[in-house]
């Protein structure tokens, strides 16, 4: 049976949980507030299930990328409401257009995120755009399961460790399934989150008020796509902030805030499953300016070169280089480095008066980053 020893074993998927015959695995957040499996060993049948299906003890493959592409959705306002190209959103109104479900990431009544699944144009626009903290499954890996059952089209979309929990949950490959993951450098916890948004509500957010906030955007586009800022619509007004000026940006851009297998992650090179992933194409401007506008252009890195053709229908799309990904998208081979100030964070986060100060003073990049980011720019520049 599952038994986390080390935070690094576990990315909190959820697929144990899930799959537990006996429902005997609970998933409660520990003091940073990222959620790990509990197994009540008096209802335990130690059937091994929940080992069986773990993504991080049975790590897919690594896959070749078969092909690159830059693409953008022809919709300027998807485009302006998604974080980088709005692939995502056509790709996935393709889907519904078929009679398929789509699951995805979306805010929660509390502005936490959780997963969901969506059967109409309505309910998709709820998953579009980065949400910067770790995702709540709930029984979303069941429910697609049951679609797929029913001979349903399923696009499932989240995280590659998501992706590879959805994998290791259904244990077999079905044909209606497309499994799309991001690249990702990492996630915050949902409490780190919780606690930067009751401060700002503290210091007059929305009057005080969450039930006045009506849109939450971390990566809105007022100064473009590569100056992205966290936008909090409220009925009283709104608050921008650069990426660069936001206290939660910042521990989250610096590694500060990561979830400990973030550090370690071992999905990066698409051992995910996904059949592609998308990504922002940073370095597009260099690479082949033709497709950069600023509204934003997305990197497709393909795994199953089929499945990204079908799914990308209705968009602008151009092949290029695979050189591209590890010169300017290292977050896809590489986990982030360690930041030197996490233990320090997260040992004031539940006690800080002052969690916006908190992250301030922690979020500079480490001497060791520094390096580190230095070394592989000189090994993928030209
Ligand atoms: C936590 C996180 C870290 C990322 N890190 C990088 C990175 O380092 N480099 C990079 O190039 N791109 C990264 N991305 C991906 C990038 O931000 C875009 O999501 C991607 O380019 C797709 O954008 P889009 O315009 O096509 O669609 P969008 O409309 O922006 O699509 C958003 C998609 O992301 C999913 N999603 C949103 N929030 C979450 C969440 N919290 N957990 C799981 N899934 C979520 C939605 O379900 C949807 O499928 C990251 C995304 C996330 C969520
Ligand atoms: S061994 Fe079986 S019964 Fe025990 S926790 Fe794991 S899945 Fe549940
Ligand atoms: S299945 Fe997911 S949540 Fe369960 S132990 Fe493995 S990584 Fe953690
Ligand atoms: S960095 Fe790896 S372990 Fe962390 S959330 Fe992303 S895919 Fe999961």
């Amino acid at each position: 049976m599952i038994d986390i020893k080390d935070a690094r074993e576990c990315c909190g998927c959820g697929a144990c949980v899930q799959r537990c015959p006996k429902q005997c695995i609970s998933f409660n957040e520990d003091s940073e507030g990222f959620r790990y499996p509990e197994v009540d060993p008096t209802r335990c049948i130690h059937c091994d299930l929940c080992e069986r299906v773990c993504p991080v003890i049975n790590v897919p493959p690594a896959r070749d990328i078969k092909r690159v592409y830059a693409a953008v959705n022809p919709d300027a306002d998807v485009r302006r409401e998604s974080s980088s190209g709005g692939v995502f959103g056509a790709i996935a109104r393709g889907v519904l257009e078929r009679g398929g479900v789509v699951f995805g990431a979306r805010f929660d009544e509390n502005w936490e995120v959780c997963h969901d699944s969506a059967e109409t144009p309505d309910a998709l626009e709820a998953f579009r755009s980065s949400k910067y903290m770790q995702s709540r499954m709930g029984d979303c890996y069941a429910r697609a399961e049951g679609f797929l059952k029913q001979g349903r089209e399923v696009l499932f979309t989240g995280t590659p460790c998501q992706i590879a929990g959805l994998r290791g949950f259904l244990r077999k490959d079905y044909p209606g399934l497309t499994a799309v993951d991001v690249i990702c450098h990492g996630v915050p916890s949902a409490r780190v989150w919780r606690l930067y948004l009751r401060q700002l509500l503290e210091q007059g957010l929305a009057g005080g008020n969450a039930a006045d906030i009506t849109a939450i955007n971390f990566r809105a586009k007022p100064h473009g796509w590569l100056q992205y800022c966290m936008r909090i619509d409220t009925r009283q007004g709104s608050l921008c902030v650069p990426r660069a000026e936001n206290p939660y940006m910042k521990v989250f851009l610096h590694d500060v805030s990561l979830r400990p297998i973030c550090y370690v992650c071992p999905f990066k090179g698409g051992c995910s499953g996904s059949a592609f992933t998308l990504a922002d194409f940073w370095g597009i401007q260099h690479v082949d300016p033709a497709m950069h506008d600023d509204l934003g252009t997305s990197m497709i890195i393909a795994h199953d070169a089929e499945a990204a053709a079908a799914a990308a229908g209705g968009l602008t799309l151009k092949e290029e280089s695979a050189d591209a990904v590890a010169r300017y998208n290292g977050s896809y081979f590489r986990a982030a480095t360690p930041n030197g100030n996490r233990r320090l964070f997260f040992s004031r986060l539940n006690k800080s008066s002052d969690v916006a100060a908190l992250m301030r003073r922690c979020a500079s990049p480490t001497r060791l980053q520094r390096a580190m980011n230095l070394v592989y720019r000189k090994l993928h520049s030209k």
